[in-house]
């Protein structure tokens, strides 16, 4: 099971929708891998937010592409809510090169990016840092995770 993600306002979508029940987008022509290059590029985003739902959508998402855009965001002096943000979603997307930047996110001077690499509760049910779109389906018992 895949989830989307309203591109005009991030809301959560069923795949059968059209159009955005929340803000009305038109969604017919929603093209998912431009889709993705969109989360890639609101990492940018000026309102911080933003930026964090697009980290997490993108880790929830197991985008593998999304992998140097997060590391380069992380460099580029991401404030330590994105950085988290960012860690978690490395570690949900997995593979050798998130794996070598949570390796350096570890030691990150914000206890809050390190307990994001570190503890294994933020990635299950109730993440521990700000994301407000919880995992797809994970709330519906084990073995219903995508
Ligand atoms: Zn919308």
């Amino acid at each position: 099971m895949v989830t989307y993600f309203c591109p005009g306002c991030w809301a959560r979508l069923s795949d059968a929708a059209r159009t955005c029940p929340v803000c009305g987008a038109d969604l017919a022509e929603l093209d998912r891998n431009a889709f993705d290059l969109k989360l890639i590029r609101a990492l940018d985003h000026p309102e911080p937010g933003t930026a964090l739902r697009a980290a997490c959508i993108l880790g929830q998402r197991g985008i593998h592409g999304a992998v140097p855009a997060l590391i380069a965001r992380c460099d580029k002096g991401a404030d330590p809510y994105l950085r988290a943000q960012i860690a978690v979603a490395l570690r949900r997307i997995g593979g050798a090169e998130a794996n070598g930047a949570l390796t350096r996110l570890a030691a990150d001077p914000s206890v809050i990016v390190r307990r994001a690499v570190t503890e294994p509760t933020s990635l299950g049910s109730g993440d521990g840092v700000a994301c407000d779109h919880p995992a797809p389906g994970s709330r519906h018992g084990p073995g219903r995770r995508r």
